[in-house]
């Protein structure tokens, strides 16, 4: 599942292929991603507009646009799930099997494909107003982490994945900062000492700051399937698997960890698979 640093590759990526152009048409294949706008709403909206800006906001891409009439500028909130895509093709190319949402740019289409049906393209914006803090902005200091930490008795591990504490961290960066900060996923967040949430803070800055720097390096090549963006497993046929290399812990389990060969182990936390080394990550 695509985190924040996958989601702020692709922006950088789609941002300048989309700047200006105008949406010709609209068409939809699965409503469902739309919710809770309409297809209707979405189309009237939609139809003519023009295509001015794209940031990123934890896991979300937020598209700007001009309307074909009126001043109001249209927010598009994207989001990927499990499982999807989006990316630009020539008008000759053909169309994936799952592709969800197609916009008619002329030349290109601009397609979101997912198999899942579980992201969005949608005109409510509400899911990013509850998001807690960009990990790798200023306001997201020790300070600000150590207080949230100091409010929970979950896992540690589990606290790191509620959006609204930081954005855009998920399952894989999260274990991945725990163990650089050498902290057990288990240890409940309150019982963090300061030392500690400064390392953690530390980790979780420069694992996704790590992940960006290296996706931004990969080309990404959706159509053809060369790349699908999900540098983290680098695994596309014909792509060295460094990426996976540098993920330490995560999906990992009975390898050994790479600072004192003890093997990876994986446990369940909220339903949901944290990797660590029991021996590196004992407090
Ligand atoms: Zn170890």
């Amino acid at each position: 599942m695509p985190e924040l640093p996958e989601v702020e590759v692709l922006a950088r990526h789609l941002r300048p292929l989309l700047r200006g152009k105008i949406i010709r048409a609209v068409d939809v294949r699965r409503e469902k991603v739309l919710r809770p706008t309409s297809l209707r709403e979405f189309q009237r909206a939609l139809a003519g507009a023009k295509f001015t800006g794209l940031s990123r906001r934890g896991k979300y891409l937020l598209f700007q646009l001009r309307p074909k009439t009126g001043d109001e500028s249209i927010t598009l909130l994207g989001h990927l799930g499990m499982t999807g895509r989006m990316f630009l093709l020539k008008q000759n190319e053909q169309l994936p099997k799952h592709a969800v949402v197609i916009f008619d740019l002329g030349r290109e289409n601009f397609v979101y494909e997912d198999t899942r049906y579980c992201g969005r393209m949608t005109l409510d914006v509400s899911p990013v107003e509850n998001l807690g803090l960009e990990p790798l902005e200023p306001h997201f200091s020790i300070k600000v982490l150590a207080a949230h930490l100091k409010r929970s008795r979950q896992p540690v591990k589990v606290k790191l994945l509620d959006q609204s504490l930081v954005a855009g961290v998920g399952n894989i960066y999260a274990s991945e900062a725990l163990f650089r900060a050498k902290i057990s996923p288990k240890l409940p967040a309150k019982k963090l000492t300061l030392a500690q949430t400064k390392k953690l803070w530390r980790a979780i800055r420069d694992v996704l700051a790590e992940a960006i720097r290296f996706g931004s390096t990969v080309q990404l090549k959706f159509a053809d399937g060369k790349s699908d963006g999900l540098f983290y497993f680098g695994r596309a046929p014909g792509t060295p698997d460094f990426y996976e290399e540098r993920l330490q812990v995560y999906d990992r389990a009975g390898k050994p960890c790479a600072n004192c060969r003890y093997p990876i182990k994986r446990i369940v936390q909220a339903a949901r698979s944290t990797f660590y080394c029991p021996h590196c990550q004992k407090v």
